[in-house]
């Protein structure tokens, strides 16, 4: 089998989204921290320049221009000319008078914000680039006495200095993440689908022809771990069913080869040996026995297959069970008096089930027929029938052989038959029937036995139909 190209890995797409949601929640974190710091130093700028507006405004009213004049000129040695100006401005925006100005001669009055101070009678703030700063220059309007507007201007020193600080820091952080990211990403992915892998390992080793194989499990019981198990249970089931059709092909195999063998023989026999028309007629009447024997096999095993599948038509309507048991037992009583057996019958007054009639009368006699079959002279079988919330229960009981516990659990497997019974006639396929025929009404069959002393069959029978039960092993209890 190819291998899967990396782009299309499971592992590659979970490392690139793991290192792209990674990268972005980062960046975003990045970018709330940056809005949170810039906003602050912007803030703490326009409060430095408000309350110098504030101070000039109260000088303003104490002492008159010249002290304003004066204290401009020392503001902005004291802060450094290169800082800080501050510009005195009449109402038609004309500069009368200013700090030193020689390192701002660029810096022009903006007509808009002056218009807007002069209206709204509010300080109006504003950020510039001009071509000879290196930094961006933040300036304040304010009115400091009704003819007087201040025009006061700061270098956003600090805030580019930590804008560049803050754009080399994201780079090289961001970049890190970013590879420590993917490098994260990409180990927990395999981890994460390593077992997944497993499961393909062994797949592929079960498709080139051995089914003993098995996923590995860790026992951590985490979803792989469940995977690997469900895996392995399948192919516990499906060697199991393979065992299963093998035995069975096996058994068909020989049930059908000794009718024909002794067709065969017959048949050779008569055409070596024969001379009266008689001895050919007794080969034919041996050989339709013989044939109608086959039949019988092979349309009781297609008659089980339809009924487990369910494609077997089923004929449901009220059947009287009371009536069908006691029929069935008028129809037993000669076999059983033939060998010595009693054959009881307790039964309720009244019992409804929603069946088919001929499922459930085929089910009974093939059970009955066992009881009477596997039990020695002067046992008894009994039958029983009670009612248990929803279901019907008939019980077969004899005192017969009983089963061993080694082929307890195999009874009601095709063509399963006791060692102890080979000698009785019969092929296996009574039980598979009837267990076939209880569970195409919703119900079951249970056994249980003891050898010497006789088995019980219960059958489980819904009172109304339920649909198709499948098969477990948890039907045979060892007495
Ligand atoms: P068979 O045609 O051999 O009777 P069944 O499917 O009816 O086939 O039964 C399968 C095997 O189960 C039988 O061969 C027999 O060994 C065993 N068995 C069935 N019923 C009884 C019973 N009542 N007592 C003892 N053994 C039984």
């Amino acid at each position: 089998m190819a291998r899967t190209k990396l782009p299309n890995t499971l592992a590659f797409r979970l490392t690139l989204w793991y290192a792209g949601i990674f990268t972005l929640s980062s960046a975003v974190a990045f970018l709330l921290f940056y809005l949170l710091i810039t906003g602050f130093m912007r803030t703490q700028t326009d409060q430095d320049l408000l309350s110098q507006a504030n101070r000039f405004s109260t000088l303003m009213a104490s002492e008159g221009i010249d002290a304003v004049r004066s204290l401009a000129i020392v503001e902005a040695q004291a802060a450094g000319v290169k800082k800080v100006f501050f510009r005195f401005l009449s109402p038609d925006g004309q500069v009368f008078s200013s700090s030193n100005m020689s390192y701002w001669k660029n810096i022009t009055v903006t007509e808009r914000a002056v218009q807007a101070v002069l209206y709204d009678h509010r300080p109006f703030l504003e950020t510039i680039s001009a071509p000879d700063h290196p930094e961006q220059i933040r300036i304040l309007y304010a009115m400091i006495s009704p003819l007087i507007i201040l025009q006061v201007g700061q270098t956003m020193e600090s805030y580019d200095r930590f804008l560049n600080a803050f754009k080399g820091f994201f780079i090289g952080t961001m970049t890190l993440l970013t590879l420590v990211a993917a490098g994260v990403g990409w180990f927990m992915a395999r981890r994460a689908v390593s077992g997944v892998e497993a499961v393909t390992r062994t797949a592929r080793k079960i498709a080139a022809g051995t089914l003993e194989e098995r996923v590995p499990t860790t026992g951590r019981g985490d979803e792989i771990d469940r995977l690997a198990l469900t895996f392995n249970q399948m192919l516990d089931r499906i060697q199991t069913l393979l065992t299963e059709i093998r035995e069975m092909t096996d058994h068909i195999a020989h049930d059908l080869r000794s009718p024909l063998t002794r067709i065969r023989g017959t048949a050779e026999v008569t055409l070596t040996t024969a001379e009266t028309l008689g001895e050919y007629e007794t080969m034919a009447a041996g050989t339709i026995e013989e044939c109608d024997r086959l039949l019988d096999i092979i349309n009781t095993m297609l008659l089980i297959s339809k009924t487990e599948s369910g494609v077997g038509p089923m004929t449901i309507g009220e059947i009287d069970l009371v009536r069908l048991v006691q029929e069935a037992c008028e129809l037993f009583s000669p076999m059983a008096e033939d060998k010595g057996i009693r054959l009881k019958c307790e039964l309720p007054e009244k019992a409804v089930l929603a069946g088919d009639l001929r499922m459930i009368q085929r089910l009974l006699s093939n059970l009955l027929d066992n009881a009477i079959k596997y039990t020695l002279e002067n046992g008894e079988v009994h039958i029983t029938l009670e009612e248990k919330e929803k279901d019907w229960v008939l019980r077969v009981r004899d005192t017969g052989i009983g089963i061993s516990s080694e082929d307890l659990p195999h009874i009601l497997e095709r063509f399963y038959r006791c060692d102890q019974s080979r000698s009785q006639e019969g092929v296996g396929l009574g039980l598979s029937l009837a267990v076939a025929f209880a569970r195409a009404h919703g119900g079951d069959i249970l056994v249980e036995s003891r050898p010497n002393q006789g088995s019980t069959f219960r059958v489980i029978l819904p009172k109304s139909h339920s649909g198709i039960k499948n098969l477990s092993a948890s039907n045979i209890t060892h007495l």
